[in-house]
């Protein structure tokens, strides 16, 4: 008998939160939405949705939950974003609103909205080697990209676009993930079992 998976909440503050319940049910993790700090205290780990950072940033300050968001992270619980999630996870952020705030933990500067205007949402296959072949179905949405990252920040997968050596666009820094792509818009589960490897290799 396989042990029941562990538990995974997702960020509902905004943002598309239930492709992100789902994707993780199909890799076999309990799937919870957490909007207070009750419920994030119940969850083995954090998934944080895309959508629109600022207005995450906002309402997490109004609500009172940013601090918690903060001191799980800090006290090791996995974390992973997706796009707006990935931006919340960031230490630095570029382009960002002055009084956007983040959750932070990984050791990268991102750039909002990098993509610019002619390619806002584009749906490219990109080589992740940590989820195996064949390349993910990697769809962006006025996605960030990773500019610059510390020493301690593996780099998962990077889009030809920019920089020569390419664009990062998917990292992992100990317990916390980040796609600048929308993997629970895809039906591949290649990313959120991944995840859940990582939150399961943790417990
Ligand atoms: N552009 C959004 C932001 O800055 C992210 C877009 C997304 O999550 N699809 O938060």
């Amino acid at each position: 008998m396989t042990p029941p998976g562990p538990v995974v909440g997702v960020l509902s503050l905004q943002g598309d939160v239930r492709e992100h319940l789902q994707a993780l049910q199909a890799a076999d993790a309990r799937a919870v939405p957490v909007g207070s700090a009750e419920s994030l205290a119940s969850v083995d780990a954090l998934v944080i949705p895309g959508g629109e950072s600022t207005t995450m940033s906002k309402l997490a300050l109004a609500d009172g939950l940013m601090d918690p968001l903060r001191r799980a992270r800090a006290s090791g619980m996995p974390m992973y974003g997706s796009c707006a999630g990935m931006i919340m996870l960031a230490d630095r952020i570029l382009d960002a609103r002055p009084d956007q705030e983040a959750i932070g933990g990984i050791d990268m500067t991102v750039r909002r909205n990098a993509f610019g205007r002619q390619v806002d949402s584009f749906e490219t296959d990109v080589e992740v080697p940590a989820v195996g072949s064949p390349d993910f179905p990697a769809v962006f949405i006025r996605a960030p990209w990773v500019e610059e990252v510390g020493a301690e920040v593996e780099v998962l997968a990077r889009v030809a676009r920019g920089s020569s050596e390419g664009t990062i666009v998917a990292v992992r820094q100990g317990s916390l993930l980040a796609t600048a792509f929308h993997p629970e818009l895809t039906g591949d589960t290649r990313i959120h079992e991944l995840f859940v490897d990582m939150v399961r290799k943790r417990a």
